[in-house]
């Protein structure tokens, strides 16, 4: 491609010169031509309209040394003939046969008899002039008492020819220069042009390949510059599109991978309880009761864990179904706070409401909100030590309601508060599980909190507690209604 491309424009830069030099060198030799010849017959039509001149060769054709005598009064205007006795004579022909009886050439026997020769025989004018002869000429004819005689100049276009070498010689030598600078610039030119597409080859190769490490960059304002740019942020996209599907394709293999964790746990104990069971035949009847009941409450945490995962699909997969209504957020933290009092009480907790500010009703989905609610707050009873201090605030900011649970509790590490809202993500597994726990509450919460156009967040230090804050606008989403 290379070099094909560099082949290209030499070439076509050739052509372009030594089309246009033919066409300028064919012009100016054409206009040289024809500006000689009219230059010759207006010369002719000046000098011979003169009268005296006509006057002094008639009376010369009188005299019985008519040719030498005529010859003579021609010699004297031959500056304004332009005669240069090499290319332009003048001559003095007999008015019968055309015969040279006197003249400045060095041809004495005879010249060619042309057409202008012919009419000044026949007693007329001869100034015909004839563009594709080798010649110019004119032919006067003068009848006196000694004879007829033609008064005859005849240019045979050397000079036009020598400065039609000479001006062919300056063509051909500018041809020349022209051709050497033209190749110069056109393999400056196609270097210029294709060095950056070289580039840009080589960077789509290492595209193709997999590597996308050096992206090609250019400054230059002109096509191939934009090019270079666009195929830039082309391969930056096309990285990013690879990233983002490698991430969900590993997020995917942990999701699966822990999903089958998840399940098996409590199906291996339901089973080797069950299996226990069914194998004594001998077992005390609390004993038997003690392994049923965990039974139960494994096959509850199954429930638990597809029901969630089951809801997490549905937001996956957008089909989940809310219901938008006006209600009383105060009245909905109030009952999120009676439904968990017992709770909190049964793990010694001090456990207060607070509103801060008078709190408007909003639009939103009342059950999901509430939902959202009793995960935050039994998220700390679960994590909080028996004895503990839980306060749920509430209150209005701008056109955003918010509601904070806070505790005294075990607190989450710095590294893992980003995590909490991942699917299955728990800091401490076997605590969370022993408290019923599934790892997909806060994920749930932020799936119905985002469709609220809400935000939630939680800033916990560990070992002194944690405060988790849900923020969701009076208007509810705006494009729900
Ligand atoms: P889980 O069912 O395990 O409670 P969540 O999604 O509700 O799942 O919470 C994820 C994890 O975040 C919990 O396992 C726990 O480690 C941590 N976490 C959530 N809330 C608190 C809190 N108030 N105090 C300490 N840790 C918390």
């Amino acid at each position: 491609m290379n070099k094909s491309l560099y082949t290209k424009l030499v070439l076509v830069m050739l052509l372009l010169i030594i089309s246009l030099m033919s066409v300028v060198g064919a012009f100016l030799m054409n206009e040289i031509r024809a500006f000689y010849l009219e230059d010759f017959y207006k010369k002719m039509k000046t000098v011979f309209e003169t009268p005296e001149l006509a006057e002094d060769l008639y009376s010369a054709a009188n005299d019985s040394s008519a040719p030498s005598k005529m010859a003579g009064i021609l010699k004297a205007y031959s500056g304004q003939l332009g005669i240069d006795s090499r290319s332009r004579n003048y001559y003095i022909l007999s008015g019968e046969t055309g015969a040279i009886l006197a003249g400045s050439g060095t041809e004495t026997a005879s010249l060619a008899i042309t057409p202008n020769i012919l009419a000044a025989i026949g007693g007329n004018t001869g100034d015909v002039s004839d563009r594709s002869a080798s010649y110019m000429d004119v032919a006067l004819p003068f009848k006196g008492s000694s004879g007829s005689y033609i008064v005859y100049i005849k240019d045979n276009k050397s000079a036009v020819r020598e400065l039609s070498s000479v001006l062919f010689g300056i063509i051909a030598e500018a041809l020349l220069v022209g051709l050497i600078i033209s190749v110069l610039l056109s393999l400056l030119l196609a270097k210029a042009m294709v060095t950056p597409i070289v580039s840009l080859t080589k960077a789509a190769e290492r595209v193709a390949a997999g590597d996308f490490s050096s992206k090609p960059v250019s400054d230059a304002q002109d096509e191939i510059g934009v090019l270079t740019r666009t195929f830039g942020s082309m391969a930056s996209q096309l990285e990013k599109t690879l990233d983002d599907l490698k991430k969900s394709e590993a997020m995917r293999r942990e999701f699966v991978a822990n999903v089958s964790h998840e399940l098996r746990t409590p199906i291996t104990s339901i089973r080797s309880y069950a299996e226990t069971l069914y194998d004594s035949t001998d077992m005390p009847e609390d004993m038997e009761k003690e392994f049923l009941g965990v039974i139960v409450k494994e096959s509850d945490r199954m429930t638990k864990i597809v029901q969630d995962l089951l809801m997490l699909s549905k937001f996956d997969a957008g089909s989940i179904e809310f219901t938008f209504e006006r209600f009383s957020f105060e009245q909905s933290v109030r009952d999120v706070y009676n439904a968990m009092l017992l709770e909190a009480q049964k793990h010694n907790h001090s456990f207060k409401v607070e509103f801060r500010t008078p709190i408007p009703c909003i639009v939103g989905d009342r059950a999901r909100i509430e939902q959202v609610m009793i995960n935050m707050v039994s998220n700390a009873i679960k994590y909080t030590r028996d004895g503990g201090r839980i306060e749920i605030t509430a209150g209005q900011k701008e056109d955003m309601v918010w509601v904070s649970v806070r505790d005294n509790g075990i607190g989450i590490p710095r590294n893992d508060v980003d995590k909490v809202f991942d699917r299955f993500y728990r800091v401490d597994k076997a605590r969370s599980r022993e408290s019923g726990g599934t790892g997909l509450g806060l994920s749930i919460a932020k799936e119905i909190v985002s469709r609220h156009n809400g935000r939630i967040e939680l800033t916990s230090k560990p070992g002194k507690g944690t405060i988790i804050t849900m923020s969701l606008p009076l208007e509810g989403p705006v494009n729900e209604g």
